[in-house]
């Protein structure tokens, strides 16, 4: 969703992202600087400073993408996004020290939510709830050691979803006085969209051949190609006729219309290029979160998604839905542990 950069990368160790030589400069994971953390053992994590060792929290949801992106697309944007940021802050801070949390494959919702298929065959999230749980014991279990940066990036536009990092942020910040900061949701206040990005290489009249963009379209599709993801992608995008909606609240009234294939926009157009300047400008605007993060500066000033987005009756509904969901299925998870309850009454 548009609303929604989404983001990601399936990496293995030691291999260093984007191997073309005309690309920016991506870290190399595993070094002294920047560690995986499941390499390490318990000694050397103690060893580091707490007021300089920065841990990401890497969030890359596995989601439908229509018929031609992997189902991980936003996984592989997020950690090609996490380790550009990486090495800009590792040249403007070598005195600190980043850890990269494994990445966790966890979401909540689909763009196909929109489209009234909450249960698509290519989306694999969790609730609301175990979202912003699982953000608050990670984050807490890294804060409880005395880490006083966590830096969570994830990738995905659904409101819950960023609702969930952004409270889970504020809980653990306040609860243990550290500074645990959703990059990704206050970037997303920003210009990080980058529709001057799109005018210049679609033309100023995507809008009119593509409608809403955002999701699975030009810009993500494109995104995925300049990823290491890229090799996932299926070339008959090539030929994709555009999914047209008018705007955000035509995205969210997608069910009304027929022929939806997963996707919106104009994937047929796609680019490495242009999705090299969307990923360059993602990564320069979460570069700067991150900095004032560092720096100290009081983040409560900025307004992150989606509380920013101007209210809207068809985001409400949106939201709405997918609460009564949940709470059905939790209804449904509490009614079966009371029939089956541990330890076994006697
Ligand atoms: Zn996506």
């Amino acid at each position: 969703m548009r609303i929604a950069p989404y983001m990601a990368w399936a990496a293995s160790a030691l291999i260093v992202l984007g191997a073309l030589s005309n690309e920016p400069a991506h870290v190399r994971l595993g070094t002294p600087e920047v560690l995986r953390l499941e390499e390490l053992t318990q000694s050397q994590v103690d060893g580091f400073d707490r007021q300089k060792t920065i841990f990401f929290l890497t969030f890359g949801n596995l989601e439908e993408h229509g018929p031609h992106l992997p189902v991980g697309t936003d996984y592989f944007r997020v950690e090609e996004i996490r380790d550009r940021l990486i090495a800009r802050l590792r040249a403007a801070h070598p005195d600190y020290r980043f850890v990269v949390f494994p990445t966790v494959p966890l979401g909540e919702g689909g763009a196909n939510d929109a489209a009234g298929q909450p249960d698509h065959i290519g989306t694999f999230a969790v609730r609301f709830e175990t979202l912003r749980n699982v953000a608050i014991d990670l984050g807490g279990t890294i804060a409880r050691k005395g880490f006083q940066n966590i830096f969570i990036i994830e990738g995905h536009g659904a409101p819950l979803h960023n609702v969930a990092f952004n409270q889970a942020a504020k809980f653990i910040s306040e609860r243990y006085g550290v500074s645990m900061v959703n990059i990704t949701g206050l970037a997303k206040s920003s210009n990080v969209a980058g529709e001057d990005i799109l005018d210049a290489h679609l033309g100023k009249n995507w809008r009119q051949r593509s409608g809403f963009e955002g999701h699975a379209g030009a810009e993500e599709t494109s995104e995925l190609l300049a990823t290491g993801g890229a090799r996932f992608a299926n070339p008959v995008y090539k030929n994709l006729p555009p999914f047209y909606v008018e705007g955000l609240s035509g995205f969210l009234r997608t069910y009304e219309k027929q022929g939806w294939e997963g996707y919106w926009g104009d994937p047929a157009s796609s680019s490495k290029a242009l999705g090299e300047a969307l990923l360059s400008r993602r990564t320069d605007v979460e570069f700067q979160i991150a900095e004032k993060a560092l720096s100290g500066q009081d983040l409560s000033q900025l307004t992150p998604y989606p509380d920013n987005v101007p209210a809207m009756a068809g985001a409400d509904v949106f939201v709405k839905n997918s609460l009564e969901r949940y709470e059905r299925q939790q209804a449904e998870i509490g009614a079966w542990l009371a029939r089956h309850p541990w330890p076994a009454k006697k």
